[in-house]
């Protein structure tokens, strides 16, 4: 049977890691015997250039016949002057609400022979894999908004159905895990966070009772994160909170080319994408680091197409990779032996293959 993956590379460095992440779906479908459809379609920057709309209706449709979206990245210096309600981000965001993706799954496990790209010390990186499961359209981001020229306001809510569903989704993955989430809150000041407390100990021992459940604040929980990280499996937290723990939980892996991501929504469609952005100053260059898109493929078929061993596949193929002492420029450290976009990506597709 075919499976369809909506392909978007959207702007900058987008296209160069999208493509191999193709070029590696491609060598999958070939050792396993798959037909994966991979239409392609414009978002962002690449959207409003040729359509005047960051997320154009033949995308949405695309989209929405898909089993799966991957993306590469939105945005650049080009449409920075373009209005707020139709820049390349914009694109993103309505499509999200499309997918009704509202769960956003960060991974962190630092490959050991990377460790000297990290600015914190490899004897703390021993054994660190972390889940971050960020909450993804509720919160300070979405609420009421209200600005005079001396005073400004944001509106953060949180509903029980809108905890529920994440907690959930964090239960889930520890289960195939090791077993313990960390709950991330600001319970000793938010009425929001004590919400958000109550509902986690009224569910995870309800509907998780054999996951291991801890709490932090998130002040605590940003210090342990350097501190101890190999202590983590999954965490969950809300929309700020996780936007800023993962920016700082993605340090530990040293690049944000090798981080992959999932959005999720109660079904199975998921979005998938790197955790960076276009880097517009080595986008063209050759010089982008595809393993956090062609990762990000890898939890695509695992967790939207149930391929577990193709994906497994693919994370393999990039440990090979990396074993053998491939590096594009960001993980590369003095002496490495540097290639490009396209040759890390011919690299990962032939070890599938091999
Ligand atoms: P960025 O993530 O694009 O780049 C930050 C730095 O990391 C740059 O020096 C870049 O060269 C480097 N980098 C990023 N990805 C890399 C890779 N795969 N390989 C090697 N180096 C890599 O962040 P930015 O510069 O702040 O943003 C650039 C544009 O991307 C902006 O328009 C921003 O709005 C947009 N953005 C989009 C997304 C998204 O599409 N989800 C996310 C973040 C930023």
């Amino acid at each position: 049977m075919q499976s369809t993956i909506a392909i978007l590379p959207g702007d900058g460095i987008g296209a160069e890691v999208t493509r191999e992440a193709v070029k590696v779906l491609r060598a999958v479908e070939q050792k396993f015997g798959h037909d994966f459809a991979l239409p392609e379609a414009l978002i962002g920057g690449a959207g409003l250039d040729a359509e005047n709309d960051p997320f154009p209706q033949q995308t949405a449709d695309i989209c929405a016949d898909a089993a799966a979206v991957l993306l590469g990245a939105v945005g650049g210096p080009k449409w920075d002057s373009v209005p707020t309600e139709s820049r390349p981000e914009k694109g993103l965001l309505r499509l999200r609400a499309a997918l009704g993706v509202f769960a956003n799954l960060r991974p962190v496990a630092p490959h050991p022979i990377l460790s000297g790209a990290s600015p914190i010390r490899a004897d703390l990186l021993q054994g660190v894999d972390i889940m971050v499961v960020r909450e993804l359209t509720g919160g300070i981001y979405f609420g009421k908004k209200e600005r005079t020229a001396d005073s400004a306001t944001d509106v953060c809510t949180y509903t029980r159905p809108e905890i529920e569903r994440v907690l959930r989704i964090a239960g889930k993955l520890a289960q195939g895990r090791k077993n313990k989430v960390t709950s991330v809150d600001k319970s000793n000041v938010l009425e929001t966070s004590r919400l958000w407390r109550e509902v986690t100990e009224e569910l995870m021992p309800r509907e998780f009772a054999s996951v291991e459940l801890e709490h932090l604040l998130v002040d605590a929980a940003a210090m342990h994160l350097l501190s101890r990280p190999a202590d983590f499996d999954v965490i969950v937290t809300e929309n700020m909170f996780g936007d800023i723990l993962t920016d700082e939980a993605s340090m530990l892996a040293g690049s944000m080319g090798m981080l992959p991501s999932a959005s999720l929504n109660e079904g199975s469609v998921g979005l998938y994408e790197p955790i960076h952005g276009s880097a517009p100053d080595i986008a063209g260059q050759d010089k982008a680091n595809p393993c956090a898109t062609i990762l990000s493929a890898a939890m695509l078929l695992r967790l939207s197409l149930g391929l577990e061993d193709e994906s497994a596949a693919i994370e393999a193929a990039v440990n090979t990779v990396l074993s053998n002492g491939l590096r594009t420029g960001d993980i590369a450290a003095k002496g490495d032996q540097v290639v490009g976009t396209a040759a890390m990506g011919d690299a990962i597709a032939a070890a599938i293959t091999a």
